[in-house]
């Protein structure tokens, strides 16, 4: 077996992978990125809309634009982007991959390592809707892939579950491809996506949003011929007699990302909320020298949040790999009343903090509040699906130094 060696080995070249790589590289570390596909770029290859790189570029670009960047941006830096590289395991104690590729399996070990294997889509196994398992049914994302990589359409007549941004941008995409798109489904009393990608995607193409509404069943045996939808109460428990069926050919699921840790997750610690790898705000995990970055830490809504972030946790990695780690005191991030995903869990004293919380309810007006810190944020409207973001400087990090943990609550 082919033997590699490395200062930084990124595992997986989406938008967290590549920023990571870039900063590396920057930082003045020899940089190798493995990623699975031919080429890097990951969910942003296949997101053909615009709304990317606003905060990270200071340009409105499509996803591919975005991508392009990087990928140019590394080249000139030097990195080594090796594509069709499958991980299949790691080693995080002793900094080491095994690949399995086109042209066999090799070993790579590295001084450091980043981990950015991005989010993988829930599957309708998971989601307990009665029927057979006919042709028809596809998670959103995949559902993008057929049409805006590889030109196909799934079907002529669709309904889609699920209001996140992916259900959303896919209604407005398979509408302009000439697919009808008879509703969007939500279970929830709220959408789930941003509420530009509501009015953008549905209310502007007159798609439907039934809210507090689920898919029960599904009809067809080769080939899904109809769904069942179903009115819910506040518990997500389907009301008697509410029951009515949609004619239509393909069931688009969107409902939900799960952070993809499941192949390295043996040695590292995983926040049972975010479902991620828990890092401290220089993105390294449980592990020293091991870091992660993107969707895999929690599911971030923009991608600028993942690349600033992959951008900290390449240049810590880099720093770590030289020799020249500079970590501080470390303290807990704790969650309050009505937190949900927070980012990061630890506070490393050493960097400055960017924190991401998602809400656990919908406010009409509310407060984040850093406890300790004696910092608050106001907004005057919140719902889980957008983060709230607050950039707090290492000068004001100090009272932690006493108090030993961080308190993020919305108020
Ligand atoms: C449909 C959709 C629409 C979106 N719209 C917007 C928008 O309008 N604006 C916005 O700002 N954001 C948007 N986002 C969010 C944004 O695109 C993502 O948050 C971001 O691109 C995720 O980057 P990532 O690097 O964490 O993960 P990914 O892009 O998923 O990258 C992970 C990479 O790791 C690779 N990988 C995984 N496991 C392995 C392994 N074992 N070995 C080798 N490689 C591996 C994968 O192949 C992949 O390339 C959208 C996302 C989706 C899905």
């Amino acid at each position: 077996m082919n033997r590699l060696t490395t200062d930084v080995l990124i595992i997986g070249g989406g938008a967290a992978g590549m920023s990571s790589a870039l900063s590396a590289a920057k930082t003045g570390a020899d940089v190798t990125l493995l990623e699975r596909e031919p080429i890097a770029g990951g969910v942003l290859n296949q997101c053909i809309h615009n709304g990317f790189g606003l905060q990270f570029y200071h340009e409105e670009l499509t996803g591919p634009e975005f991508a392009s960047r990087l990928q140019r941006e590394m080249s000139e830096e030097g990195v080594s982007m090796i594509g069709e590289s499958y991980v299949r395991h790691i080693d995080v104690r002793e900094k080491k991959a095994v690949v399995l590729s086109p042209k066999g399996a090799f070993e790579i070990s590295a001084k450091a390592l980043v981990i950015s294997s991005g989010a993988r889509e829930r599957p309708f196994g998971s989601l307990l809707i009665q029927g057979y398992r006919p042709s028809g049914i596809l998670p959103a994302g995949l559902a993008q892939r057929y049409v805006n990589l590889e030109n196909y359409l799934p079907g002529k007549r669709a309904v889609v579950l699920g209001s996140g941004d992916i259900g959303l941008i896919m209604a407005r995409r398979l509408t302009l491809e000439g697919v009808e798109v008879v509703a969007v489904i939500e279970r929830m009393p709220y959408p789930g996506g941003l509420t530009r990608n509501i009015v953008q995607c549905l209310e502007d193409y007159d798609i439907p949003l039934l809210l507090s509404t689920t898919v029960t069943k599904v009809f067809g045996k080769g080939r899904l011929e109809e769904v069942e939808i179903t009115k819910v109460d506040e518990r997500f428990v389907p009301i008697p007699g509410t029951s009515s069926r949609l004619k239509v050919d393909t069931l688009i699921l969107s409902a939900g990302l799960l952070p993809q840790v499941e192949d390295f997750d043996d040695d590292l610690t995983i926040d049972p909320i975010n479902r991620g790898f828990v890092v401290s705000n220089t993105g390294e995990s449980s592990v020293e020298g091991v870091f992660a970055a993107g969707n895999n830490v929690a599911v971030f809504d923009l991608v600028d949040y993942v690349a600033a972030e992959g951008w900290i946790a390449g240049r810590h990695a880099a720093l770590y790999a030289l020799g020249k780690n500079t970590s501080g005191d470390r303290v807990p991030v704790v969650r309050g009343d009505n937190v949900g995903v927070v980012v990061p869990g630890i506070v490393d004293m050493d960097e400055h903090v960017r924190l991401y919380v998602r809400l656990k309810n919908p406010m009409d007006k509310g407060t984040l509040v850093l406890k300790e810190l004696g910092l608050e944020k106001s907004f005057s409207y919140g719902v889980p699906s957008e983060m709230i973001q607050m950039v707090i400087k290492k000068e004001k990090l100090m009272p932690l130094i006493d108090a030993k943990r961080l308190t993020v609550e919305v108020h």
